[in-house]
C-alpha cells in the first residue's frame, strides 16, 4: 500500500501540487490522469524520490518513503533515458548495476527482463538502430531491473506504434497478475480506462476526484443517446431530455435512455422523420473529466 498525505510542491508562485492525499491499493493499476501541466510527474517524482523538496508524506507498506524504500519501486520516465551506445542488454546490465546488482545475478535477471519485453532477439543490437516503440519498451526494462513491488510508468506510449503499445499492455497486466502495483500516468484517458483498477483526476495541482473506474462510471455518467434525422429539429426531441447539437446531430442525455429512444422511434414514424442514427452512447471517464473540471484532456 502507498499513502500520499497533504503533499504540497510550488516552483517559486507555481502550485505544482497543492495538498494532494491519495492511497494506491497493493496489486493494483492506478491511473493518474490529467492535462498537461496538473502536477502527474511531480507527483511521480516525489514518489520516486527524484524530488525530495515536497511537504506532507509519502509512505510505503506503513513506512516513510526513504532511500531504503526506494528500491521497492522503479520508475520509467517520460523521456527516454538509454546510452545509445550500448546495446540492448549492455543498458539492462548498466541499470541493473545501478541498482546494486552484479555476477550471476545481473546476467540472469537482465535475460529475464530482455524475455519480458520482447527483445531477446535484438539484446546484442545498438540502442541507436531500434525504433521508438523498442526503445520505450527498453527503458521499461532498465526499471524492472531491481524487480521493484511498484512501478511508475509517466506517459509510457507517447510517440510509439499500436505493436509496441499493446507489448506495454501485456507487460503491465502480467505485472498485475504477479501481484506488483503500478502507477500509470497518461492523458491518454481511453488506455487509463481499459488498464486501470482506480484513477485519480488531477487537474491544476489538485485531485478533483478519484476511486474505482467502474464505479466513477457509474456514479457520474449520464447515459447518452446520439440521433440524427431527415429532417430531424431540437423541438422534435427537446422534450425528452438535456439535448446539444453534435456531428450533424443531436446528444441526449437521460437517466432513462431505452424509453426515450422508444419514445424518439414512436415521434419519428408519427411525424414521417427518416431517422438514419439512434445509438446508446457509453459512458466515457474523458466525459466524467471534462464535466468535473471543465478542462480538455488534450491541448
Ligand atoms: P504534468 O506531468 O501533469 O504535465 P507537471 O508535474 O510536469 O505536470 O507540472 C505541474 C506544474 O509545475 C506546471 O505548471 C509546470 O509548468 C510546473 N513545473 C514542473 N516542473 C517545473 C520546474 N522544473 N520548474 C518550474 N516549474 C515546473
Amino acid at each position: 500500500m502507498l499513502k500520499i498525505k497533504n503533499v504540497s510542491k510550488y516552483y517559486g508562485k507555481t502550485t505544482a501540487l497543492g495538498e494532494v492525499s491519495l492511497r494506491i491499493p497493493k496489486g493494483s493499476c492506478y491511473g493518474l490522469v490529467g492535462p498537461n501541466g496538473a502536477g502527474k510527474s511531480t507527483l511521480i517524482k516525489i514518489l520516486s524520490s527524484i524530488i525530495h523538496d515536497y511537504t506532507g508524506e509519502a509512505i510505503v507498506d506503513n513506512k516513510a518513503l526513504t532511500h531504503e524504500q526506494k528500491g521497492k519501486i522503479g520508475y520509467v520516465p517520460q523521456d527516454i533515458c538509454l546510452e545509445e551506445g550500448l546495446s540492448a542488454i549492455g543498458n539492462l546490465y548498466l541499470f541493473g548495476k545501478l541498482y546494486g546488482l552484479n555476477g550471476k545475478k545481473l546476467k540472469l535477471r537482465a535475460l529475464e527482463v530482455l524475455k519480458q519485453i520482447d527483445l531477446e532477439n535484438r539484446a546484442k543490437d545498438k540502442v541507436s538502430t531500434f525504433s521508438g516503440g523498442m526503445k520505450r519498451r527498453l527503458n521499461i526494462g532498465c526499471s524492472l531491473m531491481h524487480n521493484p513491488d511498484i512501478l511508475i510508468m509517466d506517459e509510457p506510449t507517447v510517440g510509439i506504434d499500436p505493436q509496441s503499445r499493446n507489448y506495454i499492455f501485456q507487460m503491465i497486466s502480467e505485472i498485475k497478475n504477479d501481484g506488483g502495483t503500478i502507477i500509470y500516468a497518461s492523458h491518454y484517458i481511453d488506455e487509463v480506462e481499459v488498464l486501470c483498477d482506480e484513477v485519480a483526476f488531477i487537474d491544476k495541482g489538485e485531485v478533483v476526484e478519484n476511486g474505482s473506474v467502474d464505479e466513477l462510471l457509474k456514479r457520474y455518467a449520464t447515459p447518452s443517446i446520439f440521433m440524427k434525422g431527415n429532417p430531424l429539429t431540437l423541438n422534435d426531441i427537446k422534450q425528452y431530455g438535456d439535448v446539444s447539437a453534435k456531428k450533424g446531430g443531436y446528444m441526449l442525455t437521460t437517466n432513462e435512455p431505452l424509453q426515450v429512444m422508444e419514445n424518439i422511434i414512436a415521434h419519428c414514424r408519427n411525424h414521417v422523420i427518416d431517422l438514419e442514427r439512434l445509438e446508446l452512447v457509453q459512458p466515457r471517464l474523458e466525459d466524467i473529466f471534462f464535466s468535473l473540471t471543465g478542462s480538455e484532456l488534450r491541448d
